[in-house]
């Protein structure tokens, strides 16, 4: 469809020596939406993230950003295109300022050398949009886990990301912390930008999840619509019929 960011088609993950992680798994996802990928320890998720993220190759099948097929040879490929995975151990370097994160890892093709003045003005620009109220100048040690996660969602922005995949950003936040990260995410697909959101919970996935794509065994079951389909549906989707 015209508005799919994302489109993943068949995709297969063989591990040496025969380990099938993934087997012809396909998923679209479209811009402005929060899609979440849902499934039992072992379905295949991790496995599918690192691929759209550029970190493992494909056995086969193919990805398609906006329509064209891509390649990702690296991570750093990946986001130059515009894809940013927040792992859930960010990735951040605690010792590092929150501006100093938000830059580590740009690919220079993309971006070249930025002066000081103009790393300042993007930082602000980032921090401001997750609704930061912490300096650019602080260490990210400093911070709480919730801050840290709104750093990793600025340095996304600050790499012009299309599309953020983000693995179970909840895992360690408190009720109030995941709501402002909702509110961010809320305010990000307003705008436009895609969110593959990774989550066991069906709670979440029901205060946040537009459309979500069920894995198991390594194979797409079926991607519903959130706000039509059932708890049970989506259940049984996950462990199959009992
Ligand atoms: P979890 O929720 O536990 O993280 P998951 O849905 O993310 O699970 P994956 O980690 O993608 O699942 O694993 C899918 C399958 O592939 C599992 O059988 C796993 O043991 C296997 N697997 C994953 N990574 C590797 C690897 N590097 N080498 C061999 N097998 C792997």
């Amino acid at each position: 469809m015209a508005n799919d960011v994302l489109t993943v088609e068949r995709v297969s993950k063989i591990f040496m020596p025969n380990i099938i992680a993934l087997e012809s798994a396909s998923l679209n996802v479209r811009a402005g939406e929060v899609h979440c990928l849902l499934g039992a320890n072992g379905a295949g998720k991790s496995t599918l993230l690192k691929i759209i993220a550029g970190a493992f190759r494909p056995t086969d099948g193919v990805l398609m950003l906006d329509g064209v097929p891509v390649e990702l040879r690296s991570p750093a490929e990946a986001a130059r295109l515009g894809i940013s995975m927040i792992y859930q151990e960010l990735d951040l370097v605690p010792q590092l300022t929150v501006e100093q994160n938000l830059f580590l890892g740009h690919a220079p093709s993309k971006f070249g050398l930025i002066n000081h003045k103009e790393r300042r003005r993007r930082s602000s620009e980032a921090l401001k949009r997750v609704g930061a109220k912490f300096s650019p100048d602080v260490r990210v040690e400093t911070l709480s886990v919730a801050n840290q996660q709104l750093t990793a969602i600025a340095r996304s922005l600050t790499m012009d990301a299309k599309i953020i995949i983000m693995d179970e950003p909840s895992a360690s936040l408190n009720e109030t912390e995941l709501e402002s990260v909702f509110e961010v995410i809320r305010d990000l697909v307003r705008h436009g930008v895609a969110i593959l959101y990774v989550s066991h919970r069906l709670g979440e996935l029901r205060e946040i999840g537009d459309r979500v794509t069920v894995l198991r065994g390594g194979k797409t079951i079926d991607t519903f619509d959130v706000a039509s389909t059932s708890d049970e549906a989506l259940v049984e989707a996950i462990i199959g019929k009992e």
